[in-house]
């Protein structure tokens, strides 16, 4: 669906338009900042962001001191219906640079792989890229090869800008009251720190920033991180016959021992690991950080049990050393919480085919911050933003794809009011 094909959406507000203007304002976060935003120029799009809103008509678009963009699409009927929210993040990955993004149109896409043009050494190849194949005849944004995208989640912020200028621009087309909401660094994990949940009001919301057309993602890990903390024997290396007990060797006796078929190396789609993510070690103290993850609570649980009997098992050889075994909590997975509201994902499918596609129901081998908005009392499924390659100067996006996306949050916020 053509976003210029919608009456009173002037040609420089097309969903590709906003997109272009987005990505050359660099947004990226700083996982080493203290403060939020992480870094300031997030606020210059965030300011962008406010005066677009406002010209859209939502009057009560501001940015607030933290960084966060909040702004109200008014209900235009009379009935109640449930307060959703669109949700997307401004900021762009600390892993590559996101400076002087240039943004390069490849109109047409006749298949093969795609030579980026500022740098020979980058090529989005088409054996790494199979989603390429559904591209033929679309439009497609990349970078020039010396910079990422940042369609990861400049495209969500693009989508939702023009489906808010739609569905205000049309009152033909019926809806309850829609909040967006935009945030500052998602990528380094502080997304909603400082959300004001209060202020947004929305009992629902849904985030824009998967992948493939027609995706919805209502599962998320569950993560735990575990401290094993070994005490050896310590003792002059002289005298140290049938007496020293390495902290160092008995660590490495437990790495050597963990599963091999249950690392990130070696699982995909719904299985979990154990995953060591460092290690500290002297002689009489050695230290083994590690993240456990599953899709359901009892996984997590038994890869724990197996971790602490295999220590167990490994600190019985050396007699006279001990150890600790810690579990924190790190986050779960939000699909216990969107199963309490089984309405929320229904109606994405819905507009997911009422927009044309055949909808994809995914889970995500990490968090999200969805997953935390979700167990702080905003339950929040994850719906496709169209980018691929996320991260990488490689990243690439097709105008098609958004402008699916665009179809399907008018469409979500029309089922909502019939279902209402
Ligand atoms: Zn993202």
């Amino acid at each position: 669906m053509r976003s210029s094909t919608w009456i009173g959406t002037a040609m420089t507000d097309t969903v590709l338009d906003r997109f272009l203007r987005y990505v050359v304002i660099d947004t990226q976060s700083n996982p080493a900042s203290p403060t939020q935003p992480s870094t300031i120029k997030q606020m210059d799009l965030g300011r962008l962001l406010v005066d677009e809103l406002k010209a859209i008509g939502l009057a009560d678009a501001h940015l607030d001191e933290h960084g966060y963009v909040y702004a109200t699409i008014p209900s235009n009927v009379d009935k109640t219906v449930p307060v959703i929210c669109f949700c997307s993040h401004m900021d762009t990955a600390p892993d590559f640079t996101g400076t002087n993004v240039k943004p390069q149109i490849l109109r047409d896409y006749r298949g093969g792989d795609i030579q980026l043009v500022g740098d020979e050494t980058q090529i989005i190849r088409l054996s790494e890229n199979p989603a390429l194949n559904e591209q033929i005849g679309n439009d497609i944004v990349t970078t020039d090869g010396t910079t990422l995208l940042g369609a990861d989640d400049k495209a969500g912020i693009a989508e939702i800008m023009t489906a808010a200028q739609i569905l205000t621009d049309n009152p033909g087309i019926k809806h309850g009251t829609i909040k967006v909401l935009f945030t500052p660094d998602e990528e380094i994990g502080r997304g909603v720190d400082k959300v004001d949940l209060g202020r947004l009001g929305a009992e629902f919301a849904y985030t824009m920033d998967g992948e493939s057309a027609g995706q919805i993602e209502d599962e998320t890990f569950s993560a735990d991180g575990v401290e094993i903390t070994i005490t050896g024997v310590a003792i002059h290396p002289g005298f140290a016959k049938d007496k020293m007990k390495n902290a160092i060797k008995i660590a490495g006796a437990i790495i050597e021992r963990l599963p091999r078929d249950v690392a990130p190396e070696a699982t995909e789609g719904r299985n979990g690991f154990i995953h060591p993510t460092a290690v500290t070690a002297a002689m009489e103290k050695a230290t083994i950080s590690l993240i456990v993850r599953d899709f359901e609570e009892a996984g997590l649980i038994a890869k724990e049990q197996l971790l602490e009997t295999l220590v167990e098992d490994v600190i019985a050889e050396y007699p006279g050393s001990s150890y600790t075994f810690v579990v924190n909590q790190q986050y779960r997975n939000m699909k216990v919480i969107l199963d309490r509201h089984p309405q929320i994902v229904e109606n994405a499918i819905e507009a997911i085919r009422r927009a044309g596609m055949a909808p994809v129901r995914g889970s995500i081998r990490g968090g999200t911050d969805g997953s935390r908005l979700s167990f702080m009392g905003l339950p929040c499924p994850n719906i496709f933003a169209g980018g691929h390659a996320f991260h990488s100067p490689r990243e690439w996006i097709s105008r098609q794809d958004m402008e699916k996306a665009v179809a399907t949050l008018v469409e979500l916020a029309k089922v909502w009011e019939e279902r209402a």
